[in-house]
C-alpha cells in the first residue's frame, strides 16, 4: 500500500488527537473540586456547632479531628475529647478521631498506668490514633531541669501499648527550623507573626534549650525503637524547610507517612526557589502525603464566616496542585506558579494516602 502525504497528515493528526486527550484527562481542573474525594486530616473542632463539618461536606472532604496536649492537663484533654467524640458521632462517616495523654503529672507515680487507662477508654469509643505534640521536647522538664525528649525510656509503656492496640500515633515534634532564627530571617509570614506573638516557643531566643537537630534526632530515635510503629509526622515532619530533606526522611523511615497542616507557606516559599523541585518532590511521594491545614472551630466568631475562609483555604491549596497559574498568598511574599500535579498525585495526595493511613 502506498502510504499518501494525505494518509500520513490524517494519522499525524489523530495520534496529536489522541495525545491531547489524554493530557486533558490526566489532570484535574478548578471545576472537578466538589466532586473529587478529599481530606483534611489535621483539624481541631472544639464546638458543639456543625458548621465545620458542613462545609467539608460540601466541599467533598473527610476530616481527622485532633486532641492536643496543649494546655499541658489532663482536663483540657477529656474536654477537647468531649468535643471530639460529640462531632463524631453526629457524623460518623465524616471524621476519624485522634485522642492525646497529658503530661501533667509526668512525675507523680501512676502516670504510665493512668496514660493507657485513658488510651484504651479513648480506643474503645472509637478513637484511631493518638497524638504527641511538641510540649515533649520543648516544654516538659524532668527533675534536673533538662527537656524530657520523645525518645524517653519512660514513654516506653506507652508506645508498646498503642503498638500492641494497633493504633497510629501522629506526632508533632519540633518545630519549623523558622524558630531556630531572628524573625527578620523566617521565610514565612505566619512563622514570624506566630513566634512573634508566642515568645516562648521561639527558640531563637533559648539557646540554652534543645537545638532543632536536638528535637529531630529524638524524635527519629523513638521511630528506631519502635520500628512497628504506624507514624505519621505533622507538619511536614519539622523537615518542612528543604523537599529533599524531607525526601531522605521518607527514605529512611519507608512507612512514616506526613501531613501538610500550617506548613503551605514552607511549600509556596520552596516552590518560588525552584519549582521543579517541589514538583518532583511531590510526584514521587504523593503516597507518603496527606493533605492537611490545622484549622478548627472553637465556636464564638461568626460560623458563615468561619466556614468561608476554610473553603477559601481549601480551594488556594487545591489551586495550586491541580493548576499552573500564577498565585500570590499572605504567607509568603511574591508569586509563585501553581504545581498542575497530574491525577494520580492529587489524589494521593488529597485522599489516597489518608485513606491508607486513616482508614476512610
Ligand atoms: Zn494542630
Amino acid at each position: 500500500m502506498i502510504v499518501t502525504k494525505k494518509v500520513w497528515f490524517f494519522i499525524f493528526l489523530n495520534i496529536s488527537l489522541l495525545i491531547a486527550g489524554c493530557a486533558d484527562d490526566q489532570y484535574y481542573s478548578l471545576e472537578d473540586y466538589a466532586s473529587v474525594s478529599k481530606a483534611d486530616v489535621h483539624i481541631h473542632i472544639r464546638t458543639h456547632r456543625n458548621s465545620f463539618v458542613e462545609q467539608a461536606l460540601k466541599d467533598n472532604f473527610s476530616l481527622v479531628n485532633i486532641v492536643v496536649d496543649g494546655a499541658g492537663t489532663w482536663e483540657g484533654v477529656r474536654n477537647q475529647f468531649k468535643y471530639v467524640k460529640m462531632q463524631h458521632e453526629n457524623h460518623p462517616d465524616a471524621f476519624r478521631m485522634i485522642t492525646a495523654v497529658s503530661v501533667e503529672d509526668f512525675h507523680e507515680p501512676g502516670w504510665t498506668e493512668k496514660s493507657i487507662a485513658w488510651l484504651d477508654s479513648c480506643f474503645d469509643q472509637g478513637a484511631i490514633g493518638v497524638k504527641f505534640w511538641k510540649n515533649i521536647g520543648m516544654v516538659l522538664k524532668d527533675t534536673n531541669g533538662t527537656n524530657v525528649m520523645l525518645d524517653d525510656a519512660r514513654f516506653d509503656p506507652i508506645f508498646d501499648h498503642i503498638i500492641s492496640r494497633n493504633k497510629l500515633v501522629v506526632g508533632h515534634l519540633g518545630e519549623p527550623y523558622n524558630c531556630w532564627l531572628p524573625l527578620d530571617e523566617m521565610t514565612t509570614n505566619n512563622d514570624r507573626s506566630y513566634f512573634e506573638e508566642h515568645p516562648q516557643y521561639h527558640m531563637y531566643n533559648h539557646p540554652e534549650l534543645p537545638s532543632y537537630q536536638d528535637q529531630i534526632q529524638a524524635r527519629n530515635r523513638r521511630l528506631d525503637k519502635n520500628p512497628n510503629l504506624k507514624f505519621t509526622a505533622a507538619h511536614m515532619a519539622s523537615i518542612e524547610w528543604n523537599v529533599d530533606s524531607l525526601g531522605a526522611w521518607f527514605d529512611k523511615y519507608p512507612d512514616a507517612t506526613i501531613d501538610l497542616a500550617a506548613r503551605m507557606g514552607q511549600v509556596f516559599y520552596q516552590t518560588q526557589q525552584d519549582r521543579e523541585r517541589v514538583r518532583n518532590f511531590f510526584l514521587k511521594y504523593h503516597n507518603r502525603i496527606t493533605y492537611a491545614t490545622d484549622l478548627g472551630d472553637r465556636g464564638g466568631n461568626d460560623a458563615d464566616q468561619m466556614a468561608a475562609e476554610l473553603h477559601d483555604v481549601w480551594m488556594r491549596d487545591w489551586t495550586y496542585f491541580v493548576t499552573d497559574q500564577t498565585m500570590e498568598s499572605d504567607l509568603v511574599n511574591g508569586p509563585f506558579q501553581g504545581l498542575k500535579l497530574p491525577k494520580e498525585a492529587v489524589d494521593g495526595i488529597f485522599f489516597n494516602t489518608a485513606k491508607r493511613v486513616f482508614g476512610f
